[in-house]
Parts: C-alpha cells; sequence; structure tokens
C-alpha cells in the first residue's frame, strides 16, 4: 500500500498534487511519500514484536537525509556502505550506536572515521579487512565489534546483478570458512565478536531462500558458541522484495517475514537486525516526468520523456518494470494505446519500457514512474549534463524540496581547466 492516489481527477503524493509539484519545480523530479516510509518501517518493527531488535535501513536504496531523518525519528538504525553514506547518515543526526557499516572494501580511512566516530559494529566480508580493522582499531586504542557475513550459498532466486548468497558471489566468507575465520578473529586483538551476519539478495519474491539462509546461521550460532564464541547479534540482511507490477503476484509480507525469523532464530536470544532498504523506500517515491513528444514510428509509436536512463537506470540495469500512469485520472472508458516508452538520452539503452499499453496521452501530459523511490535517485547521475534529478519529500498537505535541481552553471563549473590549457 503507498499514499500515491488520484484525487479530483490528479494524482497525489498524499494531500498534494502531483500537478502542482511539477508546475512548481519541473520535471524530472522524484516525489517521496512520509506516510509510506513511516508505515514501511513501522511493518518491519512490528513484525519483529517482542524480539529485541534493531531495522537498520539499507540507505543505499535512498540516502536523501531528509528520508534518513524522517526513518530515524521512528527508531530506525542504518545501514551504510561507505564512507559518504556513514557521514551521511550521521550528518542527518544518526546515533554512532545506531549504524552498523557492510559493504565488501571498506578502505583504512573508512574504518578510522567509522571508529573515531562510533559504530554499531562492521559486517566483515574477509579475512584481510579482518586484519584491516584489527590494526586500525588498535592504533587507535580501541577494539572493533563486528559480526562476519556469511556466505550461505543459498539461490536467492532474483536478478544475477542483485543475488549476493550464492558461492561465486564476492560476498561475505563461505559458510564452511566460518569456524576458522572466527577462530581468527577471537585471537586478533583490535577485534570483539559480536555475531552474525547474512544478506542474499535484494528483490526476494519468495520466503524459502531467507528460510534456507537462516536456518544455516542458527545452526553456526550453536557451533560458534560450542567453540566459545559470544554470539549475541544476528544481523539477517535485507532485501524482501516488493510489487512492482499491479499483475504480478505479491511478494511475501514483512509479517510473515518476521514469523519466519522468530522460528528460525527466535530461540537463540539473540538481538535481530535487518537491513531492508527497497521495501522501505520503493514504493513511497514515484518520478515525474513530463512528455516532450508522442513520436509515430515504424509500426510502433514512441513515448519521449523528459525522464532518462540518467534519472532512473533501473530498466536499463536490471530490466526491471515500473508502472507508469498518466497524472491526470484517465476517464472511464478512455481510449488506450501502445507505446515504447523511452528517454532523451543518445542511445537505445534508454527505454522504459516496450510496447507498453496504457491511456493515451499527448505532448505536455505528465506521468508518473510508480515503486520508484528505492534504487532511483540514488543512481541519477548527470550523463548527457542532464542536472541531477531533484527530489520532493511530502507530509500530509506539506511538500518541500529536499534537493534542488542544479543548474547548467552548477554543473559546469565543477570542471576545473588546467592553467597550463
Ligand atoms: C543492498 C543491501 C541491503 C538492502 O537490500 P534491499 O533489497 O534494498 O532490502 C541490505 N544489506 C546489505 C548488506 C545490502 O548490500
Amino acid at each position: 500500500m503507498d499514499h500515491f492516489l488520484y484525487r479530483n481527477g490528479v494524482l497525489h503524493a498524499e494531500d498534494v498534487s502531483l500537478a502542482e509539484i511539477a508546475a512548481e519545480i519541473g520535471t524530472p523530479a522524484y516525489v517521496y511519500s512520509s506516510a509510506t516510509l513511516t508505515r514501511h518501517f513501522r511493518l518491519f518493527d512490528e513484525a519483529l514484536g517482542d524480539m529485541p531488535h534493531l531495522v537498520c535501513y539499507a540507505m543505499k536504496a535512498a540516502s536523501n537525509q531528509a528520508i534518513l531523518k524522517t526513518l530515524a525519528g521512528l527508531g530506525a538504525g542504518m545501514d551504510v556502505v561507505s564512507g559518504g553514506e556513514y557521514a551521511r547518515a550521521r550528518a542527518a543526526g544518526v546515533a554512532p550506536d545506531r549504524i552498523v557499516f557492510a559493504g565488501v572494501g571498506k578502505t583504512r580511512a573508512e574504518i578510522r572515521a567509522a571508529l573515531e566516530g562510533g559504530v554499531r559494529q562492521f559486517n566483515v566480508e574477509s579475512e584481510p579487512e579482518l586484519q584491516a580493522i584489527s590494526e586500525v582499531a588498535v592504533a587507535l586504542g580501541t577494539t572493533a565489534p563486528v559480526t562476519l557475513r556469511v556466505n550461505p550459498d543459498v539461490d536467492a532466486k532474483t536478478h544475477a546483478k542483485i543475488a549476493t548468497g550464492k558461492s561465486e558471489n564476492k560476498f561475505g566468507v563461505p559458510i564452511a570458512r566460518a569456524r576458522e575465520v572466527y577462530a581468527e578473529a577471537a585471537r586478533l586483538p583490535g577485534i570483539a565478536v559480536v555475531g552474525i551476519d547474512v544478506h542474499i539478495g535484494s528483490q526476494l519474491t519468495e520466503l524459502a531462500p531467507f528460510e534456507g539462509a537462516f536456518r544455516k546461521v542458527a545452526e553456526l550460532t550453536e557451533t560458534l558458541r560450542a567453540d566459545g564464541h559470544d554470539i549475541t547479534r544476528l544481523d539477517l540482511g535485507g532485501g524482501l522484495g516488493i510489487p512492482y507490477r499491479n499483475s504480478n503476484a505479491a511478494p511475501p509480507l514483512p509479517f510473515d517475514y518476521g514469523a519466519l525469523i522468530r522460528r528460525t532464530v527466535g530461540h537463540l536470544g539473540c538481538e535481530i537486525e535487518i537491513e531492508p532498504g527497497r521495501l522501505i523506500a520503493g514504493n513511497a517515491g514515484i518520478l515525474l516526468a513530463r512528455v516532450i513528444y508522442v513520436k509515430e514510428g515504424e509500426g510502433r509509436r514512441f513515448l519521449i520523456l523528459d525522464a532518462a536512463m540518467n534519472d532512473l537506470i533501473r530498466p536499463a540495469m536490471y530490466d526491471a518494470w515500473h508502472d507508469i500512469v498518466p497524472v491526470t485520472e484517465p476517464a472511464p472508458g478512455h481510449e488506450r494505446s501502445v507505446y515504447d516508452i523511452v528517454g532523451p538520452v543518445c542511445e537505445s539503452g534508454d527505454t522504459f519500457a516496450r510496447a507498453r499499453e496504457m491511456p493515451e496521452v499527448a505532448a505536455g501530459d505528465l506521468v508518473a514512474f510508480r515503486s520508484a523511490g528505492a534504487y532511483g535517485a540514488v543512481m541519477a547521475s548527470e550523463y548527457n549534463t542532464r542536472p541531477l534529478v531533484p527530489e520532493v519529500l511530502v507530509k500530509g498537505d506539506h511538500h518541500a524540496v529536499i534537493r534542488a535541481r542544479p543548474s547548467f552553471d552548477d554543473i559546469i563549473s565543477r570542471d576545473t581547466i588546467p592553467h597550463w590549457l
């Protein structure tokens, strides 16, 4: 469920008309709903119920500080994957003991910054990283709390680019080697083991792969405890999928995911962390765009929008489907048409949808890409010197620009011409 509904014939974000936002700040633009962000965070928080837990929002999904502040205000922790995300979470006011630092290639500078600023734990992905963290911690006269990310070798049954839990993926330590690496961690002077971490992929549409992974983690918990390690925290990652397409079967609900966690690891008495990103932000955002031209091609009609692959790369990158709807509500019995929906960027990859049937629209009309809140604005670029797409946050009848569209001058002045040129 989200808060983007037609009212008086116009698509709204909560109580604010998307046509008014477009008139005020132009297109393309991302628009987020605070109520949807809040609702989705609470679904996870409630799904874990009375188990001691922390929902750490995977902020790579949508990392604007206004979004982070909204979620942190509800009690969310953050899952960060870079020094930049760490700094951004801190700038948004997130307490350091609620920040989990993940990522397969943390540099010593990133490790040092997080240890100096404070961090809940590092989720460690390899032995060399364990060594590096220990050395940096010792140099700072401290110890680093860590979990080890294990790779359980389960098939997440998702798009190959976002599957992370098979042995051929670059992530984590093979679960079969976990005992060995935990033994090494226990020997290192700068390391304090606090638990186990697992994350098998994104946009999972079934619970079975999670179940397989969580059962392996439960078994490993018992083994490591028998080896003398203090396993008090289980970080179960993120990855629960969202419905991108109304016609498809709905992915599992957070409630059922919570029940699965209770069933598989609830008896271990550990504090549970989860790291949902997409399910919190995905349906909380839309991308607003305007039709520039309707072009008649050879046996096909192109809908040419002012949004492009640089603003929303998911269709080009992951073959993703986004529902694309007119901002003006189609009248009952309206005409429909079939379009190839494209942006103005100079490559054929700049295609959002092929042979898409939708209500007929005309040049100048506004459309909205639904479910664009996660991995949308954060992956945007200025390819073709198209200004970085702005972001707007709505709460009830309030709205505010939370990232302004840069001017051409802003963009161009970032380049420096060497004095010898
Ligand atoms: C990307 C990622 C997540 C979030 O995945 P979603 O599918 O957005 O829920 C969580 N944890 C880690 C380690 C990740 O890399």
